[in-house]
């Protein structure tokens, strides 16, 4: 038991095939209360019940800095702290450079990385008072190589301000004892491709991945788990690749 009556927010842990809901997962399995949080309340709460009577679903959107306030401060008063925030809602639009629009660029940072940003400012104050807490930031491997694998250019640069913000973070909340790391994930077999990942660009993504196989969002999880709890009680403000290998630098 890793996270014993740890209180965990996670972001974006709905989606049934998602990073967060395994991490959700995972984490109550190892005595931890996960608070899901996600867009829609009724199927944020579902997910929750699924893991039992302890666990919590909230609708928030991240991109909504009251309503991350709002969600931070219902966890406080019910539980009286959030030990460890999983900053992983994301969307993501396989967009060539020149046919990014306005409204797709708002709507791909917006997630990423201003919702990191929102949430993370509504759970630090409580993190600060309690002189702990650790932070997890979803990042993608896609922000290290330039995208070209799934996301565009959008989704690139969205996820490279994923790291360094975590690291500006890192080295401001140190000093309370709040930790901040980031998750580098390769491609993840998840539903966040909506159906737009053809075979064949899986088969050529494959021959790039030592370990010979995508990912799976346990992988992730277990990533994530590793950064929650005290095993990475002395990491800070370091980049944690998930990647198969796709990624060795
Ligand atoms: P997913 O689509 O299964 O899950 C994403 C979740 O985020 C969904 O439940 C969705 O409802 C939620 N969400 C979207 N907008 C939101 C908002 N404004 N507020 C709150 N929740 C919101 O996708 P996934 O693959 O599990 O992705 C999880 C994270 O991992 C994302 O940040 C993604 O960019 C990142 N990632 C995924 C991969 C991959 O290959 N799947 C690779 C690298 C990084």
């Amino acid at each position: 038991m890793l996270l014993s009556n740890k209180v965990c927010v996670i972001t974006g842990a709905a989606s049934q095939r998602g990073i967060g809901r395994a991490t959700a997962r995972l984490f109550a399995l190892h005595g931890g209360r996960a608070i899901i949080l996600d867009l829609d309340g009724g199927q944020a709460a579902e997910a929750a019940a699924e893991l039992g009577e302890a666990h919590r679903g909230i609708a928030c959107d991240v991109t909504d800095k009251a309503a991350c306030v709002n969600a931070a401060a219902r966890v406080v008063e019910e539980f009286g702290r959030i030990d460890v925030l999983v900053n992983n809602a994301g969307i993501t639009q396989p967009l060539k450079f020149m046919d990014i629009e306005p409204k797709n660029y708002e709507a791909v940072t917006d997630v990423s990385l201003r919702g990191t940003l929102y949430m993370s400012q509504a759970v630090v104050p409580h993190m600060r008072a309690q002189k702990s807490g650790s932070i997890v930031c979803i990042s993608s491997v896609s922000a290290q190589r330039g995208g070209g694998i799934f996301g565009g250019p959008h989704y690139s640069a969205a996820k490279a301000g994923v790291l360094g913000l975590a690291k500006a973070m890192a080295r401001e909340l140190g000093p309370d004892n709040v930790r901040v790391n980031s998750v580098t994930p390769g491609l993840i077999q998840t539903d966040i491709t909506g159906g737009k990942l053809t075979p064949e660009l899986r088969a050529d993504i494959l021959k790039g991945i030592p370990l010979n196989r995508l990912g799976d969002a346990e992988d992730v999880a277990r990533s994530c788990l590793f950064l929650a709890s005290e095993l990475s009680s002395y990491v800070t403000g370091a980049t944690l690749d998930v990647n198969g290998g796709m990624l060795i630098h």
